[in-house]
């Protein structure tokens, strides 16, 4: 038995959570072999009916990128080539368990040998597959999840999150993992509280155990201090969001009565199906990288239409800022991004649309055609140079121009950037061609400290509240003001109750938070007053 220990982590999605420890098992299941290749092939095809059938019916209860997982998962096995060639190792003597094993492991070795991200980051959900069908095939279902726990694993698959019952409480406690994956965006969406990289520390099955991932830490065996404090803190927060609840649908003014705006990102069009539109200013982002790749391959004009038409309908006449798609980097889209040693530094965002005109254009036209549903502004991502500016402006003038001659309708939209890397930050008065400006604090945090968003190792280095990065902010908070180009901000930062002083104190009216944080962002402002702020 281990002691108590304060183990830490990076926060992947916040929130607290008590309960006992539940250690991954890691010992594969026992199979045992059958007589014939006849009966090996059968236990085969159950196994992998039957895993069929568990992702078939968690689909029905998700939605956007959690049922995009889900899909791929399914096609793979119903496309039967995995089948196929385990069968063949079968009729040359193997087990079921042993071929299904050495093909799935070809194929993820495969995945992750590629140089393409968006196959290495599949991988995950190919060794969930064959992890689901060996345990099938054992006789056992995958080792369940009983709810309240702190779940403590390696990392753990899509489909396994998606599972589970988190409404009875518990959270996640990873060794590995990253605040960028597809599991964390699945937890923030619904706030299971989640730690990251919390190493190899040894932890004991069932131990009591208390997650507090606004801390980033989790206590094993927790003393009656540590315990108080937890509960205090736990409650504490319970009590600011339930007050942010009552007041959600009230503007946010400061203590010294200026108006701030606070929109909503969101990233799936029925991400606006959960948000009544009375409680935000508008959408400050909407992330179509989501619409792009997986099984479907890349959006067409119409598909993409009826997205943002959505999106512009809901919004009741609010504005609406729909960002051109930004893959590359932490966000790869098969089929579109290409593999590049440091992708991070490569081409992305702006520079692969601006480089794949054939599927810019696609997306240009589909904008434009959406405008007249609603009040469209239009954002590009990843600019590093104004010419970027000037290159795209053109392409939209162009594509207008076309739809004018067709007799399509369609408006231009107002055409802003993210500032995102630094050249635009330090000098936002060579971008004046953009109508706004909107702050990705995520990449331009990494990009001032170099330090990759996605690995949990540099921690601290990835804070926006760092002086460097703060001070790129005001810097162009203040270019904003002098101009009079409108400036928000829509990364992460936005978020985060505890940088909202910083933000507003920075000279920002115009936040653009994630959903579940709009409440608590509106309170936060509430408490701040200009006045009070140290010089
Ligand atoms: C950002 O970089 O802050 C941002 C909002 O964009 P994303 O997180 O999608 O890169
Ligand atoms: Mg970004």
């Amino acid at each position: 038995m281990t002691g108590p220990a304060r183990i830490v982590g990076q926060v992947a999605s916040a929130g607290y959570a008590q309960g006992p420890v539940h250690l991954a098992r890691r010992e594969a299941p026992a199979y045992t072999a059958k007589s014939t290749p006849e009966q090996e092939l059968q236990a085969l095809q159950l196994a992998v009916d039957s895993a069929s059938a568990g992702i078939a019916s968690t689909m029905g209860q998700v939605c956007g990128d959690a049922s995009d997982i889900l899909e791929f998962q399914l096609a793979m096995l119903e496309d039967g080539s995995f089948t196929d060639a385990a069968a063949g190792m079968i009729s040359a003597g193997a087990t079921a368990h042993a071929a299904w094993q050495a093909v799935l492991d070809a194929e993820i070795a495969e995945y992750q040998a590629s140089d393409d991200a968006s196959f290495k980051a599949r991988s995950a959900d190919l060794a969930d597959i064959r992890d689901t069908v060996l345990s099938a095939l054992s006789g056992e279902s995958t080792q369940t999840i009983p709810p309240g726990v702190i779940h403590v694993d390696e990392d753990i698959a899509p489909s396994r999150f998606l599972s589970h019952d988190w409404s009875l409480g518990g959270g996640l406690a990873l060794r590995r993992g990253s605040v960028a994956s597809h599991v964390a965006m699945l937890a923030r969406a619904r706030g299971v509280p989640m730690i990251v990289g919390i190493g190899d520390s040894a932890i004991d099955d069932g131990a009591d155990a208390l997650l507090d991932a606004e801390a980033g830490e989790l206590l094993v065996y927790p003393d009656p201090e540590q315990i108080a404090a937890f509960n205090h803190r736990r409650n504490a927060s319970q009590t600011r969001q339930r007050e942010a609840d009552a007041l959600v649908s009230h503007p946010a003014v400061t203590r010294d009565g200026e108006a701030v705006e606070v929109l909503v990102n969101i990233a799936d069009p029925e991400d606006a199906d959960r948000i009544p539109i009375e409680h935000v200013d508008g959408v400050g982002l909407m992330r179509t990288e989501f619409l792009f790749g997986g099984d479907r391959g890349l959006p067409d004009e119409e598909t993409q239409l009826v997205a943002y038409s959505k999106v512009l309908a809901w919004a009741e006449g609010k504005p609406v800022t729909i960002r051109t798609i930004d893959a590359g980097g932490d966000k790869p889209v098969e089929g579109y991004t290409i593999a590049e040693d440091n992708p991070f530094l490569g081409l992305r965002g702006i520079r692969l649309s601006l480089a794949k005109p054939e599927v810019f254009r696609v997306q240009i036209r589909a904008l434009l055609r959406a405008a007249p549903y609603g009040a469209l502004k239009v954002m590009l991502p990843m600019v590093s140079v104004p010419e970027e500016i000037v290159q795209a402006r053109a392409m939209f003038a162009e594509e207008a121009a076309g739809l004018a001659s067709a007799g399509i309708a369609h408006r231009m939209p107002q055409i802003g950037i993210m500032v995102e890397v630094p050249s635009v930050a330090i000098t936002p008065e060579r971008f004046d061609g953009a109508a706004f400006f909107s702050i990705g604090s995520n990449d331009l945090t990494q990009y001032v400290l170099a330090a990759s968003r996605d690995n949990a190792r540099l921690g601290a280095l990835g804070a926006a509240d760092d002086p460097a990065v703060v001070s790129l902010i005001a810097n162009v908070a203040r270019f904003g003001l002098a101009s009079g180009l409108e400036t928000s901000l829509c990364g992460d930062a936005a978020s985060d109750p505890e940088m909202i002083d910083v933000l507003l104190g920075a000279g920002l009216r115009r936040l653009s938070v994630a959903p579940a944080r709009v409440a608590v962002v509106k309170a936060a402002v509430r408490r701040f007053a200009r006045g009070e702020q140290p010089r």
